[in-house]
């Protein structure tokens, strides 16, 4: 989709920035962590791991299984189903030259190369064929697409009927005002994201049914929080690679944002009719 091709380049520069500090303080992810209740003391890294895990014992993968990761990151997630579901094929995606490279690196080294592939492609516009994959996820990366009902539609196409797409990301609860809104556009405008609206709507229009829909805000919100902090007691390792302005908006907005309600957090599962 040509439109969307700079959006796409601008966000792929931002996490070739990004991505290193995300995954040293995430232990590999880049996405919220996952807490069972308030009481909850797990470390927003474990926390973190919980929520890959729950996005990827929903796939549904068996053995020989075709999984396509949509938005990869670093890599983790794909590694971490190619190595708990056996001889799971999984192929990883992301717009970030830097994160593929990466990805590829970790999965020669932990010797999963043959059957875990990373590649610089585009969820609206996927170089796949159609009905290919048996399985597919998507950890917080719809949120940076300016077509997500154009990306629903590509998934949609390269998986076969019956197949799951497990989606875990940042949704709008409810329309955002006064402060709650501020805070959303301008977490939106530096994290380069936007929040999704209506998600069972986008999926029913590009041929899913929808199985699960959780809103976990509860579960996963406080991650901004303790993101930031963590954050800002590493500033000092990270100024040299991130502009430290940005740097610095980037932990407060984390820490406004985990206090709106109006924006939250879904694990939704869905079906290719
Ligand atoms: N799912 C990973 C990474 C989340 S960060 C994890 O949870 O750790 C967002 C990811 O979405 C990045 O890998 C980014 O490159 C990817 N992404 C954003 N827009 C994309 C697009 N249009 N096509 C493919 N990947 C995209």
């Amino acid at each position: 989709m040509a439109n969307s091709a700079p959006v796409s380049t601008d966000v792929g520069h931002m996490y070739d920035v990004m991505t290193e500090l995300f995954t040293t303080l995430l232990d590999g992810n880049i996405h919220v962590g996952y807490w069972s209740d308030d009481e909850d003391r797990a470390s927003v890294a474990e926390a973190s791991g919980r929520l890959t895990d729950m996005v990827v014992d929903r796939v549904g993968a068996g053995p020989g299984s075709q999984v396509l990761d949509v938005g990869c990151g670093a890599g983790t997630a794909s590694l971490r189903l190619a190595t708990t579901q056996d001889e799971a094929v999984v192929t990883g995606i992301s717009v970030s030259h830097g994160q593929i490279e990466t990805a590829k690196a970790r999965a020669r080294e932990l010797g999963v190369a043959h059957r875990v592939h990373f590649r610089y492609a585009d969820a609206m516009d996927l170089p796949f064929g159609p009905g290919m994959f048996d399985g597919a996820f998507a950890i917080e990366s719809l949120i940076h697409m300016p077509d997500q009902d154009g990306a629903l539609q590509e998934i949609g196409t390269v998986l076969r009927p019956g197949a799951r797409l497990v989606i875990a990301d940042i949704i709008e609860r409810c329309p955002a005002s006064g402060a709650e809104k501020e805070i959303i556009d301008n977490f939106c405008a530096v994290t380069q994201c936007r929040t999704i609206a209506s998600l069972p709507d986008k999926l029913d229009r590009a041929g899913f049914e929808v199985l699960e829909f959780e809103d976990i805000s509860a579960n996963v919100m406080r991650a901004f929080a303790v993101l930031s902090e963590r954050m800002r007691e590493v500033r000092a390792d990270f100024v040299s690679r991130i502009v430290p302005a940005h740097f610095d908006q980037l932990v407060e907005l984390f820490r406004c944002f985990s206090g709106v309600t109006a924006a939250g957090y879904v694990l939704a599962v869905a079906q290719r009719r």
